[in-house]
Order: structure tokens, then sequence, then C-alpha cells
């Protein structure tokens, strides 16, 4: 990362404001002055004040440059225009050209035409968005990442004043929904299924920030220090508390995090910022903004979850600067709902678990690491709700629906009785599925479907016990790696490959090699910069492309399955070269292994995945080739449909039952049938009631799903007739429907197929 220069002018810009704040003269006369010496000391030609007003309402507040007239008159709602963007986003936006912005709304009233750049900033206290603070410039231009953050600096200092309630009435800064208190539907993405119902606590409610100017640098170092050591300590401890758990993904994650809690960078960054004049929580602070405003410009969900690691690591130690309270000490409710910005795995688990039934989150992704935690926990969490920690109040009755992604605010008295009902329905069926798990999964006519799970951690093997189900039909190697700091060795590889034969006590595992690259990159591994990632240089490419790496990975299987069968598989193969070359890498691996008078697998079995559509067209010579064809459905989809799998505005519009791709699974079945070769099928489609209906139709007697559909899969297959299914779709593979769903769920429906 490049040296930061501190900025010299910033700490006499921050006293000056604050004895502007401070001095004499109306608020409004305090704000203008404030506009002008932001403007003057940033070298912008406009600077511009947004305060928030009722009914999520931006309004201009105070402006150096643009039209005085614009004042009182120019109001954004969230969302609208780049301001709004800011306030409803709370992330700062920098733009050499602001007008080519497609949010950018021009108003005339403000005479802005003739400003190309802008730099804006939230105004935030304790985690709500008070305002915004904004810069413009004549000329395009780049504003720097020192800009940023000193803007930001300036932007908390504001915050103090509108905190007052001399600007507008504190009432006013709340949310439109907070004052109305109504019920509220906010939908977001399933992070960890389940339902729950409870009473909002929110997380760590930030610490607001009093004073940001310091009067002594080195007492704040000093105060630093010892927060950080503080850290630390109850960081070790909390490893220690869990360090007999026999689920070691905990530990593992935990560990990762604690060396998080070193990051040399991102501590030099904090006494940085004490070096600009700031007290220590100020500097912490404006390092976590800073955190957040490079976090929004990263796609990559990985890279996401490192960085949202330090905003667990800042809420921390700012509670550690503050005394050291932590959220374990405080008195939860016995059905706590934790609703957070962002959750980190070791703060999910500071909280007493037997009080906590579930999460909201503003952010969050599937892959993060709390994910991870909360799935193994049982713990439902909706992620991605837009503006959750401003529209929900303390103690307010939220109903969190991880089935369905949605999360229910202050709902009414009928609709939680309605929803508790539902709940005990859910947990109902579970225990039925779990009842169930021994009975065959044979459909009505006698056809055998097998069911397998997919897993990534050694925490979801155990699941092949709870479920009944065959075997790991995709074990997604590329996980373990993912919540490791560095590459694991060979050694280690192996004993984790050989722990998860272990645990499956001899049902059949198949381990897919590393499938890194697109959305999934380790933490340890430079993040490339690629125009279109799930395209690019990922999976076996990067295997053949380095075949160290590959072969490493093929000895540790090996080795580990020394006396037993083994299943290997290569994802993304695109053509049969392809699958011939890593074939001869692991033949390499075995030859080896057979010198050096190690114990061979009993039985090597060789597959690949079916993701890329034009594995399709050589078909003929890759059946002769492997043991065995798994489709990667989700993958294989986003192919053949040429529609990016990530893209939520492509959601829902091309159907993994349309006849098109359909068509392709049938030809698929059919050429796999024909020559003996058993063909699975791995992605989401398979643990779809309905869609795995219809891939037994197309002949499919081999599928692998998430656990938890495994219960509802097996009473699917045993209330179907594979014949009545089969002729069925086959009649209406050459349909121009955009998709047959609706006609196979009126099907299943009518026949009482339980979908
Ligand atoms: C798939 O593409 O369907 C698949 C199972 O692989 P992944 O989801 O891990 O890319
Ligand atoms: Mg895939």
């Amino acid at each position: 990362m490049a040296q930061r220069a501190t900025w010299a002018g910033s700490r006499l810009l921050l006293r000056r404001l604050r004895d502007i704040m401070a001095g004499a003269g109306s608020a409004q006369e305090r704000l203008d002055k404030i506009a002008q010496n932001i403007a003057r000391d940033m070298v912008a030609e406009v600077c511009s004040i947004y305060v928030r007003r009722a009914g999520d309402l931006i309004e201009l507040f105070a402006t150096e440059g643009l039209h005085p007239e614009a004042v009182h008159k120019i109001r954004f709602r969230f969302g609208e225009g780049i301001v709004g963007v800011i306030a409803a986003s709370a992330r700062p936006i920098s733009l050499a050209d602001a007008q080519k912005h497609p949010d950018f709304a021009y108003r005339p009233e403000t005479g802005e035409e003739i400003y190309k750049s802008m730099l804006g900033v939230p105004i935030l206290r304790g985690g709500r968005v008070l305002g915004v603070l904004a810069i413009q410039n004549r000329t395009s231009r780049e504003y720097a990442d020192e800009e940023v953050e000193t803007l930001e600096t300036v932007g908390m200092v504001v915050a103090e004043m509108l905190a007052t309630g001399e600007v507008v009435d504190n009432r006013e800064q709340q949310p439109a929904d907070g004052i109305a208190l109504r019920p509220l539907r906010l939908g977001g993405i399933r992070i960890s299924p389940g339902l729950a119902v409870g009473q909002a606590v929110l997380h760590q409610p930030a610490i607001a920030i009093t004073d940001p100017i310091a009067e002594d640098e080195d007492v704040e170092l000093e105060r630093v220090e010892t927060a950080l050591s503080a850290m630390h300590t109850a960081l070790d401890t909390l490893i220690e508390r869990y360090d007999d758990d026999s689920a070691s993904d905990h530990l593992d994650i935990l560990k990762t995090f604690r060396m998080v809690a070193e990051d040399r960078g991102w501590i030099r960054r904090i006494r940085e910022a004490i070096g600009t004049g700031l007290t220590a929580e100020a500097a912490v602070a404006r390092v976590q903004n800073d955190t957040r405003a490079r976090m929004a410009l990263v796609r990559d969900p990985y890279i996401r979850e490192r960085l949202a690691d330090f905003e667990d690591l800042t809420n921390r130690l700012l509670q550690h600067l503050d005394g050291g309270q932590r959220p374990s000490a405080v008195e939860l409710p016995d059905d706590a709902i934790i609703v957070a910005r962002q959750l980190g795995p070791a703060e999910l688990l500071d909280y007493d678990r037997s009080k906590l039934r579930g999460v909201v989150l503003e952010e969050g992704s599937v892959v993060s690491h709390v994910a991870i935690v909360a799935r193994a926990l049982d713990i439902p969490v909706v992620g991605r709700i837009q503006g959750a920690m401003t529209r929900i109040e303390p103690m307010d009755r939220l109903v969190v629906d991880g089935e369905n992604s949605v999360c229910f605010v202050r709902p009414g008295e009928e609709f939680q009785r309605a929803f508790v009902e539902s709940m005990a329905l859910h947990e109902a069926r579970q225990a039925a599925y779990a009842r169930d798990r021994d009975l065959p999964s044979v459909s009505m006519d006698g056809t055998r479907v097998d069911l397998h799970i997919n897993a990534g951690l050694l925490i979801d093997v155990p699941h092949l016990e709870a479920t009944g189900a065959s075997g790991i039909g995709l074990y997604r190697t590329e996980v373990p790696f993912m919540v490791r700091t560095a590459h694991p060795d060979v050694d280690a590889q192996q004993k984790l490959y050989a722990n998860v034969l272990d645990q499956a006590g001899g049902r059949p595992v198949v381990f897919r090699t590393l499938d890194i690259g697109g959305d999934k990159i380790p933490s340890y591994v430079p993040e490339s910069q690629e125009e279109n990632p799930p395209m690019g240089w990922r999976a076996i490419r990067i295997g053949l492309d380095r075949p160290y790496m590959l072969r490493q990975q093929l000895r540790a299987l090996v080795a580990a399955a020394g006396g037993r069968p083994l299943s290997i598989m290569f994802p993304m193969v695109a053509e049969v070269a392809e699958f011939d070359a890593a074939r001869s890498i692991l033949d390499l691996e075995l030859k080896r292994l057979e010198e050096t008078g190690k114990v061979l697998p009993t039985e090597i079995r060789v597959g690949t995945m079916l993701e890329v559509p034009s594995l399709v067209f050589q078909l003929p010579a890759l059946l002769s080739r492997v043991d065995f064809l798994s489709v990667g459905s989700n993958d294989l989809q986003q192919f053949l449909f040429a529609s990016d799998r990530g893209n939520p505005k492509l959601d829902g519009r091309y159907d993994a039952l349309s006849p098109g791709m359909l068509g392709l699974l049938n030809t698929v079945v059919e050429a796999c049938n024909a020559k003996h070769v058993p063909i699975s099928l791995c992605g989401e489609m398979a643990g779809s009631t309905l869609d795995a209906m219809a891939l037994i139709g197309l002949g499919f007697r081999q599928l692998s799903m998430n656990a938890r559909s495994i219960g509802p899969v097996r009473a699917m297959v045993r209330s179907m007739n594979a014949p009545d299914v089969a002729a069925l779709v086959g009649s209406h593979l050459n349909s121009p429907r955009h998709s047959l769903r609706t006609l196979l769920s009126a099907y299943a429906k009518d026949h009482g197929i339980q979908v």
C-alpha cells in the first residue's frame, strides 16, 4: 500500500471548526462559516452541508460556492441523486466527473453545472446518517485518499453540532420509518436459514465520539496501545474458550481473526490518524470509515469479508477505549435478535447462545465467516437489509425469516401469532424429516434416487448422519482454504481430507479439486483485476497453469485415502484435453506414491464437473475417459444463458426449468446412460423439490444438495411416480415457453407430490 502522508492542514482546520461550533452566532451562521472554512482549507470551489430532515430527506443547509438561493430549497430523497446515494449507503463517493455519474440529478437552482469533480461523505454519528458533506471543483480531478479521510474527519466534527439538535430537531434525524413506527417488511438475502421471532438488540450502538480533537498526541497513542493489548488478551481468552470444541472450523476462523487483529498496516494507520491531531477514538473511527469506503469498491465477496473483519476489530477496540464492556456483558433479552451493519465471527460467538434467536445484517454475504459460524450454530441470519440499523429501533419486535430472506419489523400481533404457528409447523416438518431419515429414497414406482450432501467444512460432515444421506456428492475443497490465512501444505491438506473420510464413516465422498478464482479468492492470494472473473482464470485453469498447487492437492488426496476408495473430480473443465491433462497429473502422483511404498487407495474414480456448455459437444470422447460426471447447474446455467449468476438485476430472468436448460440436461443424461457412466447433479437445482422432480423425470438417479434439502427432497421422491413425470417433461422439451415451472408445479399439486 502506498505510504500515506498526513495532511498537515487537517489539525488546524479541525481546531478552527471546533472554535466556530462553540462560538457565537446562530446555528445557521456557524454552519455557513464551517462551509467556508472547509472550502478554503480543502482548496475546493464548493463546500455544501446537507442535513437529514424528517421523511428520509436530505436538505441543503449551507453552501459556499453554490447559489445561496438553493439553501433550504434543494432536497433529495435518500437514494436520489449522488447526495441521496451517499446518505442511503453511508459511504463516501469521489468522482472526477460527477455529471457523468448515473445517479447525478441536476438541479438548475444550484448552478452546479460548472463544477466537474465532487467528493461527498456521510455525516455519521453512532452509525446513523445525519447528513452529507460535499466539496466540488471546477476541474476534473481525482481526490486523494487522504482528502477523503480528511473530509470524513471533518464530517465527524460537524456531526457533533448536528447531534446537539440546534440545527434541526433531533427527532428529524431519525429515519422516517422510525418516526411513524410502522410495521415494515425488509427484504434481503438468506445467509443462514431458519425462522426466529424476538426482540431487536442493536449490535454495539457505535460509540459516539464526543471529542474528536486531541489535546495531547502522546496520551492518545498510549491509550491506543493499552486498548490494543486489552483487546488481544480478550481475543486470546475467547480462543481458549473454544479450543476444545470438536468442530475445529470455529477455531480456525477465530485464529484467523486473531491474526488480523495484529495487522500492522491497520495499527499503523490508526497511529498516523492520531498524528493528524485526532483522539484515539476518532482515529480508530476514521480508519474504519476509510476501510468501509474501500469495501464499497471491492466486488469480491472474500476480500470484502476480510475487510469486514476490521469492522469487528474496530468496534472491539472502541469498546476497549471506552472501558471495555463487551456485548456478552450486556444483558440480552431471552429472545434476542441482533441487528448489525456487519458482524464478525468473534462478535457472534461473544453473544450468549442460549438467548440468541437470530441476526439481521445490513451487509453480509453467504460466504462470510459469520455465515459459516451461524449455519454451524443453526442461527437464522438475513443479510443485505438496507438501512437495518436506522429503521429498526432497540426492543422492536422482529421476525427473521431466513427461509424467504425477509425481516419483518414491528409486525402486528396477528402476524406474529401466524408466524409462530408457521414456525411450529416448520419445526414439526423438520422433526418429521429427521424421523424419516432412514426411509429409502424410492419413488412410488420403485425408482431409487440416491441423495447426497454438498459439504465444504468439517462441520458439514455430521449432516450425513443426521439426514441419512448416502454420501458427499460434492466436497468443495476450496472452502477450508478460504478460512485460512496461509496456503495449507501437503501434510495439512492430507490431515484434513483424511479427517473428512474418517468422519464420513465409509460413505462415499467426491472431492472436487480447488475451484478458486472467480468469486472465490482465499485471503492470502493477491487480488487480480479481471474483467469477467467467472469466465476468468479459475478452477482447473489455475490448476493446469500452476501444476504445483494441483499436484500438492492430488498428492494429499491420494495419501489421505490410502487403503480406501477415492473419488476426485475437476471443476470448470471446458474441453477433453483439460481433463486429460489433469488426469495425467493425478497418474503421476499415484505413481510417485506407489514408488515410495505408501498405501494406495483401494479404488480411484475420476470424474469431472459439467459446468461449461462446450463440454456437451465432446461427450463421446469425454464419456470414454471419465468414471462419472457431475453437473454443476449453477455455472452451467449462467454460461448457457450468458447470464451472470451473481447479478441481482438478472435474478430469475432465466429459469433452470426452461425447455432450453432441460433439453441440454436431457442430452447429457441420455449420453451418459447409453455409455453407463454414472451422472449426478450438484448445483442448487438438486435441492429444490420441484427442480429435483424434473431432474428425476429427465433420468437423474443421483442428486447432491445442501443438507437441509435432503428431507424435503426425500419426501418429494417418495410421493412421485418417475415414469409419469418423465413422460410429462419429455413431451414439453420442445415447448416455446419461457419455463415449465408453472406447468410442473400444477402437475405436482394435482398428483399429491410433496414439492
Ligand atoms: C455449480 O456450479 O453448480 C457448482 C456446484 O459449483 P459452485 O457452485 O461451487 O461453483
Ligand atoms: Mg461451479
